[in-house]
């Protein structure tokens, strides 16, 4: 809704009769006017001038690596198993050839918070490294800008195109543009569900047009969706209005920490000039404005460190090559802190937000560690058979039923033995347990004991699985049995 408010603007002007005076202040006056201005302000469309450069051949590696990464982590196996596997169904999860089970999630929350405390450690050095490189946001919006480029033309053609009215050679590139969106977009979702469902399932259902799982068919269109949104029309919007880390991690700054900055002691005062023309009295910005065109946020970095700018370094590549033209040394725009922009000296510390990042990041990856190391590879939980609390059998024992359940973690098929360590019961099913890799199975047991032996009606039962050829991988579980009331 473009609702128009009404403000009141208070204009200091010269006013020698001082009529129409709030305030008057020796011959200057406050006057006063309304003037309506719009809460809603509509995007201007920014048409991303390509550019090459030191910073875009990183750029170009990076993409590509993480692009790769992202495209074909889903389809490695390490022996037999997935790579990268969230099987929310069999819940487990696959993570570089170790398998992760819910019941480790302190591990995964941990992983987590590295990931973060690593994030701010390194936004507190580099700034919004993550953002210009590394971001999903960054890295399609990037792909997408790439293949507007391939169908529409430079940066002059796309706004002219724009510009004119339609025609059928407009019409064939817009749409080539949108179907190759489109495609890149479906790709990325498909290869999002296939780290859920293992992917050469998904592909082969999907090949045969039998994919019947509803929430596999929403998650594809939802990221096809999202990608071909937010990479194709709302872009810089995404950073700028949604990204909650965009608006946080300025409390991760510091003067120390390295920002995509203007040199204004050096280009101001800026003004055109020719090659060859050397004007007294200006700085060396020859104001061209290349820095504001490649910019995919739309700033102009000159008007000082803004959070909009996402570190993508365009603008530096784009002043360094207009520097090189007019044999002005490099670096009008570069990478440096802020303390170095006001000194003119270059100097990088570590400031006490730095460090305290990095001992977090320390102190987390030893609990992880740590963790990692206790780990027990083996589970069992131990459930009586519901409904029944215990029978007599034909030879006057008492029985009761339970449920075990082993979780075997370890890559390789184990055997275990099952004993009842703290009572004088033995087990009337067989006690040698056999369990695959990454495998959960439950085994129906059932535990005798003479009555002569009750000597309550509920007794404390230990449980103990014990590894075949390894006497300390081991574990027990305490349950129930219970025995005729009137008999103890
Ligand atoms: S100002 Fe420079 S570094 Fe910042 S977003 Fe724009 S081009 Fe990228
Ligand atoms: S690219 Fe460099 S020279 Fe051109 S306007 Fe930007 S800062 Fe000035």
């Amino acid at each position: 809704m473009n609702k128009q408010i009404p403000l009141i603007a208070i204009d200091t002007v010269s006013d020698p009769e001082g009529t129409t005076s709030l305030a008057s202040h020796g011959g200057e006056v406050n006057t006063q006017k309304i003037v309506s201005q719009s809460l809603y302000a509509s995007r201007k469309k920014i048409y991303v001038r390509k550019i090459t450069g030191f910073f875009q051949k990183i750029r170009a590696y990076s993409l590509t690596i993480l692009l790769l990464m992202y495209f074909t982590f889903c389809w490695f196996t390490v022996g037999g198993e997935p790579l990268i596997l969230f099987d929310i169904d069999a819940r487990k999860f696959h993570l570089f050839g170790a398998i992760f089970w819910p019941q480790d999630f302190t591990l995964l929350a941990f992983a987590l918070i590295i990931s973060a405390f690593g994030l701010f450690f390194i936004t507190s050095l580099f700034g919004r490294v993550w953002c210009g490189y590394s971001c999903p946001q960054t890295v399609w919006s990037f792909m997408f800008i790439w293949l507007e480029e391939f169908f529409e033309g430079s940066r002059n053609q796309r706004i002219k195109s724009d510009k004119s009215g339609l025609n059928l050679q407009k019409l064939l590139r817009k749409t080539a543009k949108h179907l190759s969106w489109l495609l890149l977009a479906l790709a990325t979702g498909i290869t999002f569900v296939g780290y859920f469902i293992p992917v050469r399932e998904l592909i082969a259902d999907i090949g045969s047009l039998s994919l019947t799982s509803s929430w596999a068919i929403f998650w594809i269109i939802f990221f096809t969706a999202a990608t071909y949104i937010n990479a194709g029309w709302l872009r810089e919007q995404v950073c700028i209005y949604m990204c909650p880390y965009a608006r946080f991690q300025s409390v991760m700054f510091n003067e120390n920490t390295l920002i995509v900055g203007y040199d204004k002691q050096r280009g101001e005062p800026r003004g055109s000039r020719s090659r060859q023309e050397i004007k007294s009295g200006l700085g060396d910005c020859v104001d061209c404005q290349l820095c504001v065109q490649v910019c995919p946020t739309g700033i102009d970095i000159r008007d000082g460190l803004q959070y909009e700018c996402i570190g993508c370094a365009l603008c530096i590549d784009a002043c360094d090559s207009i520097m090189k033209k007019l044999n002005y040394s490099t670096g009008l725009i570069r990478y440096a802190s802020e303390k170095e922009f006001e000194t003119g000296k270059p100097q990088r510390k570590f400031d006490a937000k730095t460090i305290a990042y990095a001992a977090l990041v320390i102190l987390s990856v030893s609990i992880f560690t740590l963790l990692l190391i206790q780990r027990p590879l083996l589970e069992l939980s131990v459930m009586r058979e519901r409904g029944a609390l215990y029978q007599e059998n034909g030879m006057g024992l008492i029985e009761n039923f339970y449920l075990l359940k082993v979780i075997n973690k370890k890559e390789r098929a184990e055997k275990y033995i099952l004993y009842i360590e703290n009572i004088d019961a033995s087990l009337a099913s067989k006690n040698l347990l056999k369990v695959g890799p990454g495998e959960v199975k439950n085994f129906p047991i059932s535990v005798v004991m003479d009555p002569t032996n009750i000597s309550e009606p509920a007794m404390e039962i230990r449980f103990k699985l014990q590894e075949v050829n390894q006497e300390h991988a081991s574990v027990t579980v305490n349950s129930k049995f219970l025995g005729p009331i009137n008999d103890w």
